[in-house]
């Protein structure tokens, strides 16, 4: 029984932020802010007052409300070890393993390198949801400004390794274009024509495809699926490795 209340909201172009909620202990945490004023305004919509940020990694769109947010609610920041660029008002920082409490339940960090050398993840297994930043996409995985498809192969690896009902909470809306691009590389895969459906609707109706899940990704992502028989056969990779066929599809990606 989830004993947290989550509520997602969009900001800029095509991010979303989410608040976590405890009734038990009136905790509230945010999961990064790149916009004061649109988690101001989610928190007084939903009546919380903030106590925690929670930052996934450096980049702008994640970070550039967060020490204006922090000057108005007092909140503590907590984010991941600066490993290429500093990360203004962090009061806390995490690394790989490490564990904090939140509403009484253990909050796992999980380092998953790969889009920046400082992403970091957040578990909560008491919860069965995990939030990826811009590792794990619905459908789709960041891209590799900071570190080589290697190490995000190992990265989306530890993500993988969670419970499959575990729910998917990642940074942004971008299934649209990721299904699309799914399609192309694995055109037959019925699970993925069955969701592309699913996701088109949802997205005529204005409504996010985001969370997912572990198992839903499993099936559906092209960028777990780099053993698949079919996609390596599309690719001509019969015989390469789980990284080299996973460094092609993000390459594809990136020309799509
Ligand atoms: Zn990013
Ligand atoms: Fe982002």
């Amino acid at each position: 029984m989830s004993q947290l209340n989550i509520h997602q909201y969009p900001y800029m172009s095509d991010n979303y932020g989410v608040l976590l909620h405890s009734p038990k202990t009136g905790e509230t945490a945010c999961i990064d802010c790149g916009d004061a004023s649109a988690t101001l305004a989610a928190l007084a919509q939903q009546g919380w007052a903030l106590t925690e940020i929670w930052v996934t990694h450096h980049h702008a769109d994640h970070t550039a409300g967060v020490v204006e947010l922090k000057d108005a609610t007092g909140a503590t920041v907590i984010g991941p070890k600066p490993l290429s660029q500093e990360i203004a008002g962090l009061d806390k920082t995490l690394e790989d393993g490490d564990t904090f409490q939140f509403s009484g339940m253990e909050v796992q960090t999980l380092h998953t390198p790969g889009h920046t050398k400082d992403m970091i993840n957040f578990y909560l297994p008491e919860e069965n949801i995990v939030f990826t930043g811009d590792t794990l996409f619905t459908i789709g995985c960041g891209r590799l400004f900071e570190c080589d498809a290697a190490t995000m192969y190992a990265s989306l690896a530890k993500l993988t390794a969670l419970p499959a009902a575990t729910l998917v909470y990642s940074s942004h809306e971008y299934t649209l274009a990721n299904v699309k691009f799914a399609l192309s590389v694995d055109p037959k895969n019925q699970a993925l024509i069955a969701r592309a459906k699913t996701v088109e609707s949802l997205r005529a109706d204005g409504k996010p495809t985001v969370p997912s899940s572990i198992q839903e990704e499993l099936d559906t992502n092209p960028f777990l699926r780099a053993d698949d028989e079919q996609i390596r056969e599309l690719l001509d990779m019969r015989q390469a490795s789980s990284e080299e066929v996973f460094a092609e599809i993000r390459h594809r990606k990136d020309n799509f």
